[in-house]
């Protein structure tokens, strides 16, 4: 239950006090003082690019995530990026060599949109990233085991990738499991990144509801179900 747990987001599914009250607790565990930049998220490809602190921050009373997005780039120091997750892929893209960083929500429809290289693509033209620098986080997401779709959004995926992409495992007539995070790392490696920079948690929100929130486990079951955070950011010097 959101109300329970450290809920993060989600502010039609818990109090507002409690979502912000949580996030103050959260961002007390990084040393230093960071402004948390996110997205009211929409399982689209847009990118919102955070220039400085002023940029980011929003009021302390307010939800902050007032701007339309499912990633966020910046190279600002003091900046943390967040998206937030349950049971959709978090993705942190770091470049030690320029500094500028990502956070990226993708669920099947953000996988099928792109997003992720569409924020990396960004880096590389705000910030001159190069791709073969970046190290990328792929944090605890609905699994293969677990995440079933239906023929649509199978369809949706044979659209945009090759057929020996192997990203479904059958399950009933019309139905398979994706494995969202294999279909991200496909999409970085495409563009440039090294497979061996991209560190992918092996847990899944659904098969962990102990640990994680999972929108498909728990929806049905509470009605509510609070949400992750996944942050990246550079610190002040
Ligand atoms: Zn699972």
């Amino acid at each position: 239950m959101p109300e329970n747990s450290l809920n993060l987001a989600g502010f039609n599914e818990d109090a507002a006090e409690n979502i912000l009250e949580n996030r103050r607790r959260f961002l007390k565990l990084f040393p230093g003082q960071w402004a948390l930049a996110g997205c009211w998220q929409v399982h689209g490809d847009a990118v919102r690019v955070v220039k400085n602190l002023i940029d980011a921050k929003p009021a302390e009373d307010e939800h902050g995530d007032t701007v339309y997005c499912d990633a966020i780039v910046s190279d600002a120091a003091g900046v943390l990026a967040g998206v937030k997750t349950a049971d959709c892929v978090p993705i942190l893209i770091g470049d030690p060599k320029t500094g500028a960083f990502a956070a990226v929500h993708a669920g099947w429809r953000g996988t099928v949109a792109e997003v992720a290289t569409k924020a990396l693509s960004r880096m590389v033209n705000e910030y001159k990233t190069k791709p073969g620098d970046i190290v990328v986080a792929i944090g605890p997401a609905a699994g293969v085991c677990c995440y079933e779709v239906g023929s649509e959004v199978m369809d949706a995926f044979g659209e945009r990738f090759a057929p020996g992409a192997n990203l479904f495992k059958p399950t009933r007539t019309d139905h398979a499991c994706v494995d969202l995070i294999k279909a991200n790392r496909a999409q970085i490696t495409a563009v440039g990144v090294h497979e061996e920079k991209i560190y992918s948690a092996p847990l899944c929100t659904m098969c962990h509801t102990d640990l994680f929130f999972s929108y498909r486990r728990e929806k049905s079951v509470y009605g509510k179900v609070g949400r992750l955070m996944s942050v990246i950011g550079r610190k002040r010097v």
